[in-house]
């Protein structure tokens, strides 16, 4: 039970949020009072065209705005507040970082979540977009966290554990599928276990979450090898994991099992 507390994701595209913590928010849905902000970098516009699919580079960013509406529809939990801030698909590195830590602080210091969500420096796919956002959500955090009279209690960033990583891909090789290159641009990469400080159960939920996924169509073809084994990505799914990048932990602390767990 959450009641009362809140939790606000930022992250770069529409597809960002369909994993990593749309579990969380399916687990927390019908806590009393609990809010859900989700804010978006960019639109996704520059996202991969897929083919036989009625989009066009003009039209890809309201398409994958429906998209996400839609997929948190299947989630069964709408934000109670969702931001799109526009910024050009591609191109959140070249924001001057102040005027990015402006636009997510603005949000955060209306809300005041409990805790917030986005990347860490490896981006979880080395993606520049999600390092940015990530680097600024964790700047706007950091002006207030420590500040009294504020509900900052924690700031999270989504995260693959290595042995995590290299089991994937040791499946993937298995199934003749293309095994992720970490040191390549836009290909999944894990973070040290040791640096992960909380693990969600999400089995309970994980057919809501491939519910979601699956909304995203246009990109089905990037996120998905086969759409239709939703018994696969029912596991991939079944459990989420995030470096707790605030406040300090100390390395030997057992893993948090839940977002609100143990609040500070
Ligand atoms: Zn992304």
């Amino acid at each position: 039970m959450a009641a009362g507390l809140s939790l606000a994701f930022v992250v770069a595209h529409p597809d960002d949020d369909a994993y990593g913590i749309a579990g969380s928010v399916a687990l927390h849905a019908a806590d009393p009072g609990f809010r859900f902000v989700l804010v978006h970098a960019t639109n996704g516009e520059a996202g991969d065209l897929r083919e036989g699919f009625p989009a066009t580079r003009e039209t890809l960013g309201s398409i994958r705005r429906q998209e996400d509406d839609a997929a948190w529809r299947a989630v069964g939990r709408v934000p109670n507040r969702h931001e799109w801030l526009g910024y050009s698909d591609g191109g959140l590195d070249k924001v001057p970082f102040d005027e990015l830590v402006g636009a997510v602080e603005a949000i955060l210091v209306q809300e005041q979540p409990t805790v917030v969500g986005t990347f860490g420096p490896d981006g979880i796919f080395g993606h520049p977009d999600h390092i940015a956002i990530g680097a600024a959500t964790d700047a706007a955090f950091m002006r207030h966290a420590s500040t009294t009279g504020t509900s900052f209690r924690r700031l999270l960033h989504g995260a693959i554990p290595q042995s995590v990583f290299e089991r994937w891909n040791r499946q993937r090789a298995q199934l003749d599928l293309p095994v992720f290159d970490p040191t390549a641009m836009y290909q999944m990469r894990g973070v040290p276990d040791a640096d992960i400080g909380l693990t969600v159960d999400c089995r309970s939920v994980a057919h809501r979450i491939v519910a979601g996924l699956q909304e995203h169509r246009s990109q089905h073809h990037v996120i998905f090898d086969d759409a239709t084994d939703t018994e696969r990505w029912k596991r991939i799914v079944s459990r989420e994991w995030a470096v707790i990048a605030w406040p300090p932990r100390p390395t030997s602390t057992r893993l948090l099992t839940d977002v609100f767990e143990d609040l500070p």
